[in-house]
């Protein structure tokens, strides 16, 4: 058994305070409850506690677990995105957070033509500058904006990153915070089980929260 919808109602409990203590209003904050790998049993209860806005990592596993439930509910999409599957993820999630390269622009903005249907749209920053993750390098995250914008006519409303796991993810927040800035971009997707919190400090508009909310995943 998960410990929701206790864990769930406690890191809503901890959002609100860490909003507060940042003197933020702690509806400024959305929390998107990452419900990748994650069974059934411990989702049903966070739903009808009342969360509403969920993220997933994979497009094909995001169908299976919500394509019968998805009414009423937002669904981000926070995982790596496959330019062959654009299509399916335009089509069925409200927010694409990995934007990360100009192929994958390009190709949802074919998508958004073709369906008359956009999702809102975060640009990925790596700001770690790993090998290994997906984002744009922060050096490169001006000119891939204006690209979006400029050449492909989509207008992200935000940046997501994910800092390294073995470094403080304050600096990293703080960096994203600063190219959001400059670029006009109001929201930024920072923070997970470990420092949402932090990010929040750090300026969050949504957090992202697995395991604190569903428990360990399998
Ligand atoms: C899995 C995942 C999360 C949630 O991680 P937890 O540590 O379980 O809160 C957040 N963001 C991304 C991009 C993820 O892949």
């Amino acid at each position: 058994m998960s410990a929701a919808p206790e864990a769930y109602a406690d890191v809503v409990a901890r959002i609100a305070r860490a909003a507060q203590a940042a003197g933020r209003d702690p509806a400024d904050v959305t929390l998107v409850a990452v419900s990748k790998m994650q069974p059934w049993e411990a989702i049903q209860p966070v739903l009808e506690a009342g969360q509403r806005v969920f993220g997933e990592n994979r497009v094909q596993e995001a169908m299976a677990r919500w394509e019968n439930r998805a009414d009423g509910l937002t669904l981000h999409l926070i995982g790596p995105l496959q330019t062959n599957k654009a299509r399916e993820a335009v089509a069925f999630f409200d927010v694409i957070e990995s934007v990360d390269r100009e192929k994958l622009a390009r190709v949802l903005a074919e998508e958004v033509q073709k369906q008359g249907r956009s999702p809102r749209f975060y640009v990925q920053v790596n700001t770690g500058e790993e090998e290994q993750k997906a984002g744009v390098l922060p050096a490169d995250a001006d000119a891939f904006i204006t690209t979006c914008r400029g050449t492909y006519g989509l207008q992200p409303e935000g940046l997501m990153c994910i800092p390294p796991a073995d470094e403080p993810a304050g600096p990293h927040f703080a960096l994203l915070r600063k190219i959001a800035a400059r670029n006009g971009l109001a929201k930024l997707s920072m923070g997970m089980s470990g420092d949402f919190e932090t990010a929040i400090r750090f300026g969050a508009t949504s957090v992202r929260v697995g395991s604190a909310v569903f428990g360990v995943r399998s």
